[in-house]
């Protein structure tokens, strides 16, 4: 694509009208008294799946004030991380792949979230978003563009790109945003994609970008 977009105006177009709203469980800093790492990131990606934001959290804290490290959550009780996580989709599941992960961590690597893509992706239940929210969230490293359902479906809308998956959006947006953008994208778009690029009926007469966008598939909106 020709580059003619610009991204230095949407994207302050888009932290202003965002900066009131609730930021992202994943990308914020801290949770309560919980201090975030790699690991207790990696987690909460785990339990975000399927499951709002606001209830991510609140059973991202009762887990970690509990079981902040892989030692204690690789020798806590299914039963017991279950009840702290629930009402989170898949409890039973994620309760049981969330302890094999700790237990991984603690067995091959040492007790430490491996800080290397690759490596993440070979952990039980760990895919590219999972991958790239840990080493950018994290890690604080800037190269990583995690890319969920509202981040791949606005920027096809607006008409950025022309994709069918999240990993197709991942290697297109990675050529045409600047690198500058990569950390606050996800942060932002998933933001936005939950309270006006809505997936069914985007509320476009109160969009800020609409001006720039091409709506491309919006067939029905408000
Ligand atoms: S104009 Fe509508 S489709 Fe385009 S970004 Fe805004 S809300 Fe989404």
């Amino acid at each position: 694509m020709k580059q003619t977009i610009n991204f230095d105006l949407i994207f302050k177009i888009l932290k202003k009208e965002l900066k009131n709203y609730r930021e992202p469980v994943l990308s914020k800093q801290k949770w309560n008294k919980i201090k975030k790492t790699p690991f207790t990131t990696l987690i909460s990606c785990l339990l975000s799946l399927r499951t709002k934001d606001i209830v991510t959290e609140k059973a991202s804290i009762k887990l970690f004030e509990k079981y902040d490290t892989p030692e204690k959550l690789a020798d806590a009780k299914t039963k017991d991380i279950e009840l702290l996580i629930y009402p989170v989709g898949f409890y039973h599941t994620k309760a049981k792949r969330i302890k094999e992960i700790s237990q991984t961590i603690v067995d091959k690597y040492n007790g430490k979230v491996p800080k290397d893509f690759n490596e993440l992706l070979r952990l039980k239940g760990v895919g590219r978003k999972t991958a790239n929210i840990v080493m950018i969230y994290g890690f604080n490293k800037k190269r990583f563009l995690p890319i969920d359902t509202h981040c791949n479906r606005i920027p096809n809308r607006i008409g950025w790109i022309k994709t069918k998956t999240p990993e197709e959006t991942e290697q297109k947006l990675k050529k045409i945003l600047p690198q500058k953008y990569w950390f606050d994208f996800n942060n932002l778009f998933v933001q936005f994609g939950q309270k006006i690029c809505l997936p069914i009926s985007p509320i476009c007469t109160k969009c800020p970008i609409n001006y720039y966008c091409k709506k491309i598939g919006v067939k029905k909106y408000r």
